[in-house]
This record gives structure tokens, sequence and C-alpha cells, in this order.
């Protein structure tokens, strides 16, 4: 029998990260810099990131990067994580599916983002520099990042959306006593966050306006670079360690997944469960079904456009193409479960274009419906954002009941729901509604995609 819970010994660790791209036949479109609309090139990217971060960013070739020694010991204090066969689960669905999911809740921060936060803090320090900047949304990013960065002793300085400054006390405080600084944004400690604050005053922020934020305060202080958590190719590449250890586990105990499935925000979870899988499917030496999970209140995969946008409200960052639904694009008010970034990872929607693989939008009533049930059945309760990936493993696994095929089903569940309870509370009491965004709605945010090939 398959045990509960697969736990890799430290020796089986991956010793590098993949890059997904040097098996792409079509690569991601390259950046573009605003200004000029021409490629971004190292320099121009090296005044935004640390050098060896935005090497990693615009190498499309190389496949395997070595992970430095010290990036593999902080990964020994929480890594490996375990892949969990969902048995409980499986008995209460009543399906012949097999379904095994991927979990990345087991340290402080709560989610996966620490495998990249790490890593950047270290090319950071590598660099020599003082800090970082960056933003963070319902904050899994920026307490990723204090940590990471309390180990290196860099300063960090974190953008957090006004709304969630204000709405997760409790995700602030986490980072202050990494020994974080955390500015609600839009601010007025930036020339961008003031024009904003003046041309929207009283709004709550958005994550696309608290990373121009970020973006002017590391360009505008010496010895400080800005990191992202997301959306990057290079993010992706950290968090290819969540699909190498996953399929390492697989292989050792001969599991051979038919359908893997991870919730989508900015693509970087996913990106880094499927990369080893995908790998695979790209040389022709296996073949999978992968299922990008997104709310249906921001759907860029199902909704959106393919085409070059802005990383950020305050358009500082470089073009990227994307599946978009324009950078001035704001989820309802009503949306509370994440996933709420306007674009996805260029590798993710270049392999969606190219029909490498699906993308399906939920609502979010049937996500808090997934994740309640999980959690009172398998006992971990869920981070709103994994719960887009239950809710469509769940799914799969009742049509597999309906079909009586005993398919193979794994999921990344990404992280803990702790912080999250003024969501669940919503969802208990009651008071949880979907919100889908009309055409005309899209059309508008659309109407503001800068005009590039
Ligand atoms: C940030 C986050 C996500 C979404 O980000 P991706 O880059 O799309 O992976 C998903 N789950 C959790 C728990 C998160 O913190």
């Amino acid at each position: 029998m398959i045990p509960y819970k697969i736990y890799l010994s430290e020796d089986e660790l991956p010793k590098q990260w993949y890059n997904v791209r040097a098996d792409m036949k079509t690569k991601p479109a390259p950046i573009l810099d605003p200004a000029t609309g021409k490629p971004v090139t190292l320099e121009q990217l090296s005044g935004i990131f640390c050098t060896e971060l935005a090497k990693q960013e615009l190498d499309n070739d190389t496949p395997y990067i070595d992970i430095p020694g010290e990036i593999l010991d902080f990964y020994k204090m929480y890594r490996p994580s375990p892949l969990v066969r969902a048995y409980f689960l499986e008995k209460a669905l009543d399906t012949p599916a097999k379904i095994y999911y991927k979990f990345e809740g087991n340290n402080t921060s709560g989610s996966h983002k620490l495998n990249s936060a790490i890593a950047q803090a270290y090319y950071a320090k590598k660099q020599g520099l003082k800090g970082v900047t960056t933003e963070t949304g319902a904050g899994q990013w920026g307490t990723a990042l204090s940590m990471a960065c309390a180990y290196f002793g860099l300063d960090c300085k974190v953008y957090m959306v006004k709304v969630s400054y204000e709405q997760k006390p409790f995700r602030r405080e986490v980072m202050r006593t990494y020994g974080a600084n955390v500015t609600p944004s839009p601010s007025d400690t930036t020339k961008v966050g003031r024009e904003i604050l003046a041309k929207f005053p009283g709004t709550t922020g958005s994550l696309g306006c608290a990373i121009s934020e970020a973006v002017e305060a590391a360009v505008t202080s010496d010895g400080y670079k800005y990191v992202l958590g997301s959306v990057l190719a290079q993010v992706l590449q950290h968090q290819s360690v969540i699909g190498l250890e996953a399929m390492t586990a697989c292989d050792k105990y001969d599991i051979k997944p038919d359908i893997i499935i991870g919730c989508a925000g900015g693509g970087s979870n996913l990106g880094g469960l499927i990369a080893p899988f995908m790998g695979r499917k790209l040389r022709g030496e296996a073949d999978y079904r992968f299922i990008a999970v997104e709310p249906a209140s921001c759907p860029s995969l199902t909704r959106g456009k393919y085409a070059y946008d802005f990383c950020d409200t305050g358009m500082v960052c470089p073009l990227q193409k994307m599946y978009t639904l324009g950078s001035g694009f704001m989820p309802s008010p009503n949306h509370a479960g994440g996933l709420r970034y306007h674009g996805m990872s260029s590798i993710i929607s270049e392999l969606y274009d190219e029909g490498l693989m699906e993308a399906r939008s939920v609502e979010q009533t049937s996500v808090f419906d997934a994740a309640t049930m999980f959690a009172r059945i398998e006992g971990t309760l869920p981070a709103p954002e994994s719960s887009h990936a239950i809710r469509v493993a769940i799914d799969e696994a009742l049509r597999c009941k309906e079909t009586g095929e005993e398919k193979t089903i794994l999921f990344g569940l990404t992280g803990t729901g702790y912080f999250d309870m003024v969501a669940y509370q919503k969802y208990n009491d009651g008071e949880m509604s979907d919100y889908i965004p009309t055409d005309e709605e899209l059309a508008k945010s659309l109407a503001s995609l800068p005009n590039i090939g």
C-alpha cells in the first residue's frame, strides 16, 4: 500500500532547479521595455532586479540550474514537503480515482512562496545589497520574504495592499516580527503612490499599484533591488522544487498521475508543480492533462486576451506577453479568495495558448464548499487559493465515479488558511456571494492594453 504521506529523504532533495523554457519549442515572448517597445537587455533588467536573477529571467535555454548550497540548507528546514495520498477524501467521495496532493503549507509563512523568497534573498545578499523591496497582497509573499531576509540579514521593505494591511493585522505582525518594514499601499512615500492617491482618493489599493511603489522604492534607493513573488520566469524556476520532489516521489512508488491540477494566480505554484512533468510531455516521454484553476471573478486565462500588457498599474515594469484582463482590472470587492492578479506567467500563458494545458474558472462559494469539505475530511485547513485546486480535483474525482475510470489525480495544496478566517467567516455566515465580471466590464479594462503586437 502507498503510505498516507510520502516523505523523501534529505539525499533525495533536488540539487538543481528545472527551467521548463529549455524544452519549449516556442519560447515565451520576450519582455519589453515600456519606453522603447524593444526587448529588455540584461543591463536594463539589472537596474530593477539582482543581476543573477535578471540572468535567470532572460535564460530560455539552460534546463538545469544548480541550487546554491546555502539555499539547499535553508530548504532542509522545511523540505521535502509531503506528497499525501488523500485516502479519506477518496473514501468520502466514493470514487475509483486516486487522489494525491503536494502540501506546501508546512512552514511559518504557510505557503510555497518561501521556495522562491529564499532564493531571491540569497542572490541579493550575494550581490552585497542592503535590502530588497516588494509588494504583498494577502500577505503570504511578504511573510515569506521577511523570513528569507531575516535569515540572510537583509533589510526588507514591503508595500502591502492597504485593504489587507487593515484587514490582516496578524500577517502584518508576522512580517514585522521577522524585521520587515511594512507600508500600506498606496502611500505618500513614493511618487507613483502620491499620484494614485490624488487620482483615486480613498482607494484601498491593488497589487498592481503596490508593485509600482515597490519598484520605485528600489530604483530610487542605493543598495536596494526589487523582488517579486510570482508571475516571473525565475520564480517558476525556483518553484520547480515542488514538481521535482513530487516527480521523484511518484517515480519511487510507481505513481503515474493522469491529471495534474494547480490554482493559478500569477502561475508560480502551478508552473513549479507541473514543470518537470510538462518537460516529459514536451519531450514526448509521457502524457498528462494539466489544469490551471482560476477564480471566476478574475479569469485571466479563460476570459483574458493573450497580448503584451503592463505588469503593474503604474506602468513602470517591463511589458510581458501574457493572458491578461488589463492592468487596470480590479476584482469585485466581494471576492475573498485571493488569486487576484490581472495577468498570468508568460510561460503558463504560452503553454496554454499552444493547447498543452487546460484552464477552468470556479466560483468562490463552490471553492469554499470544497475547502470546508477538505478541512473536515483531510484535516488540513486549506488556503482559499489552494481550495480552487481542491474544487477541481474533487470535480474530476466525481467524474471518475460516473465513468468508473481509475484516474490518478495530483494537485497542489499550496498553503494553509489560518490567516484567511475573515473569508471563512463570510462563508460560514452565509454572506459570501459570487461575482462574475460582465463582458462589458472586461472589455473596459482590456481597452487599456498597450498597442503592441
Ligand atoms: C500566492 C499564493 C497562491 C497563488 O500564487 P501563484 O503564483 O499563482 O502560485 C496560491 N496559493 C497560496 C497559498 C498563495 O500564497
